[in-house]
């Protein structure tokens, strides 16, 4: 199949207790009856549930992801958790950088492509996250931030099987606002040449989602955006139906 095979990931963010499983036991359900995508899901939920989640989803062909993850493999680092812990617990993927923690903890570029380099160390794959302030956007810094975010936190070891970007307008997360189709499409264009000046022409298949506020009413005009590689979720990630809705998209309509 020629191009890329786009990603849905649904973050969780901190939220979810063990009845929320029923919520993955269901998109399986709904996903099993088909027809099936032609998109790869994910799910992330918080790091508590990730064991028990990789059971629920066994056989299911749905990814799991995690949210963070130390740099380092091991240590006296209390209450963090290693990317080797998280493959342990059935990650394949884990999202770094996302604006929640650069702004909650202070996260730098420096710090976020030590967390994605040992994402690959530990054999996952990571969801790198850039996106401007509304500040950034309404001073027209948004091609500029987006850009030293990619320098700083992008590994110039990332290839398309181990890395995804996800640009993510922090005003855009949680608000229920989203950029026009035509801002999205120079956003995700001005990412994807920074790219192969980056890493090279091999990263051409590397997927570029596009996350903020994308719920089922909107993901089909979202999703069909010029450079669009598929998702970040947040909230809408966490009710089967409403994630569903929005991973359907890319179900083939019936013909006639
Ligand atoms: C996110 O936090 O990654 C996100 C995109 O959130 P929401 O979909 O709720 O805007």
């Amino acid at each position: 199949m020629a191009g890329k095979t786009p990603l849905v990931a649904g973050n969780w963010k901190m939220n979810g207790l063990g009845a929320s499983l029923g919520e993955l036991r269901a998109l399986k359900e709904r996903l099993a009856q088909g027809p099936a995508p032609s998109a790869e899901i994910m799910v992330c939920p918080p790091a508590t549930l990730l064991s028990r989640a990789r059971d629920v989803l066994e056989g299911s062909g749905i990814r799991l992801g995690a949210q963070d993850c130390h740099p380092l493999g091991a240590g006296p680092h209390t209450g963090d958790i290693a990317a080797e812990m998280l493959a342990d617990a059935g990650a394949s993927a884990v999202i770094v950088g996302h604006s929640e923690r650069r702004h909650d903890h202070g996260e730098t570029d420096a710090l976020v492509n030590a967390k994605a380099r040992a994402a690959f160390r530990a054999g996952l794959a990571a969801i790198i996250c850039v996106g401007e302030t509304e500040h950034e956007r309404l001073n027209g810094a948004t091609l500029e931030v987006v850009g030293r975010q990619l320098e700083g936190s992008l590994p110039r070891e990332s290839r398309p099987a181990n890395a995804a970007i996800a640009y993510e307008p922090v005003w855009a997360i949680g608000t229920g606002l989203t950029p026009t189709p035509g801002d999205i499409a120079a956003a995700h264009g001005f990412i994807r040449d920074a790219l192969g000046r980056l890493l090279g022409p091999g990263s051409r298949d590397l997927r570029i989602l596009y996350g903020g506020s994308v719920k089922p009413g909107n993901a089909k005009e979202l999703l069909s955006i010029p450079g669009v590689d598929g998702a970040l979720v947040g909230g809408a990630s966490l009710k089967a139906g409403d994630f569903y809705a929005i991973v359907s998209t890319y179900c083939r309509q019936p013909s006639g």
